[in-house]
């Protein structure tokens, strides 16, 4: 038996993890003008070219790949709008700032967004998003994704073509929209802002302009067919509200799904080359991600997204365009010409790299600055989808390569390697039971040191030596040894789930 020394307390394993973790930073003064954040709807990396995909959905994003940082493991706090744009403009987990479960509960008032803090600091604020969850409808309680910004441009162009009850804006409009602010903001002469671009395109009912429906298209090399179903959960059929004339082939919807992704890309597009027309290309850092991903098929669950945590649906495409004097993390370079991270990411990341990126001090939250520095290995991240209408809690953590996925109805944990199975069909938990354990204490550990008022946290929560040392054997302090192998035996002590 392994000798027992003092207890470290969860203060040391903190030391050690602070800096993976990242506190507070500033990076004044580093020449960004402005920010672009462009987020697609529903949009799974894998479908785009410069995830690997070849169909050729997206040339133009390719093309702003090839001057970016590509993130190759980056995840969504949850697998559903609201929520996920609420880490993405709060920097903490959606439930910690109220905004949890479903759709409906929006940013509430007395949390600081990302726009408003860019707003007190003098940056001009704008928005232009098409999907109506991200409005407040016209809701007199206080509060949402409005907060902050000068400009919120919310007008849907058009009712939805199966769910007619939902207005939505498609991706021409979108853009001409955010074009119409930016010429208003040029002719006043102010090019130092904060521009949310929110299109909407993939997401469901898939109804590409039919030229782009017909390009592809495609011969179907899966010829299942899939009842449409009474709901919109997509839990063995196809949801309602994606429902094309009773069409059954989910190649089909693949198809038509992919389509939508290259009509938004084309039209994104025309933003960057307005940017770059008047001169506001260089000064400009540009986000571009999803707010989550879409379930195709996996695990049974069909065209859906919010039923779930595995990796299609939270993992998410992320590029930052460093302008020219801005320190890009460590990247490496591909055969493909692309600077890649490996290293895992999450939309806690986005809030802090733009505040640096614009000289504001990010502050403490969940995430760190992915701006002059390696992005640090070591970290775990939660996703999660919590209880609502009788829908059973999800959570899952993510280390960059492996995931564990909990689901209540199951009450036990599910461990994958992403690298070796991108799918999540083969559960290693039962052989690798350290690994679940050293990834649960991880989280702990992370959780503490980001939340507000560390120092207090860290005080006395008291870790085990044993299971301190399988974290360190597994990577998961310091990064060190993160190639250790994967049955590691099973530590002394019990673990208490931290994540449900
Ligand atoms: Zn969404």
């Amino acid at each position: 038996m392994a000798s027992r020394r003092r207890l470290p307390t969860l203060g040391l394993a903190l030391a050690a993890l602070l800096a993976a973790c990242g506190g507070a930073r500033s990076d004044r003064g580093t020449g960004v003008e402005r920010v672009v954040l462009v987020v697609c709807d529903t949009l799974r990396a894998d479908r785009l070219g410069l995830y690997g995909y070849p169909r050729g959905t997206s040339p133009r994003l390719d093309e702003l790949a090839r001057e970016s940082v590509v993130f190759d493991e980056a995840y969504a706090c949850a697998p559903m709008t609201v929520p996920a744009m609420a880490g993405v403009m709060t920097g903490r987990f959606p439930q910690e700032v109220g905004v949890t479960p479903g759709n409906f509960r929006l940013i509430p008032a007395e949390v600081e967004t990302l726009a408003e803090r860019l707003k007190a600091h003098g940056v001009t604020t704008a928005a232009v998003v098409s999907n109506p969850v991200l409005t407040k409808r016209g809701s007199p309680v206080p509060g949402g994704f409005e907060q902050g910004f000068d400009h919120f441009d919310a007008r849907m162009s058009q009712r939805e073509k199966v769910r007619t009850a939902m207005w939505e804006r498609p991706a021409h409009h979108t853009t001409d929209a955010a074009i119409d602010w930016l010429e208003g903001a040029r002719a006043e002469g102010n090019d130092r802002f904060f521009l949310w671009v929110h299109y909407q395109d993939p997401h469901g009912p898939y109804t590409p302009p039919e030229v782009y429906a017909e390009r592809f298209a495609g011969d179907h090399q899966d010829s299942r067919r899939v009842p449409v179903g009474p709901d919109k959960l997509g839990r063995g059929d196809i949801p309602h509200y994606q429902n094309l004339d009773g069409e059954q082939r989910v190649d089909v919807y693949r198809d038509l799904y992919d389509a939508e992704i290259a009509f938004f890309d084309e039209h994104v597009g025309r933003l960057f080359d307005w940017l770059r027309d008047h001169d506001l290309w260089e000064g400009t850092l540009v986000v571009f991600t999803a707010d989550h991903g879409e379930a195709l098929g996996e695990h049974e669950y069909w065209f859906c997204h919010g039923e779930n945590v595995y990796r299609d649906v939270v993992r998410v495409p992320l590029l930052v365009r460093y302008p020219r004097g801005v320190g890009a993390p460590a990247a490496e370079l591909g055969p493909d010409g692309v600077r890649r991270v490996s290293a895992l990411v999450g939309h806690v990341d986005v809030r802090p790299t733009i505040e640096s990126a614009l000289g504001v001090d990010p502050g403490s939250r969940r995430g760190r600055a992915l701006i002059g520095a390696d992005v640090p290995t070591g970290r775990v991240l939660p996703q999660r989808l919590l209880p609502d209408k009788g829908r059973a809690k999800w959570e899952a953590l993510s280390d960059g390569r492996y995931r564990l996925v909990w689901h209540e109805e199951e009450g036990r944990h599910r461990l994958y390697d992403v690298l070796e199975d991108p799918g999540e069909t083969v559960d290693l938990a039962e052989g690798n039971p350290g690994r679940v354990r050293a990834m649960l204490d991880a989280f702990k550990v992370y959780e503490a040191a980001t939340r507000e008022g560390r120092a207090a946290q860290a005080a006395e929560a008291p870790m085990d030596a044993e299971r301190l040392e399988m974290m360190r054997k597994l990577g998961y302090v310091d990064g060190e040894d993160a190639e250790a192998p994967l049955d590691e035996p099973d530590g002394a002590s019990s673990g208490t789930d931290e994540t449900r």
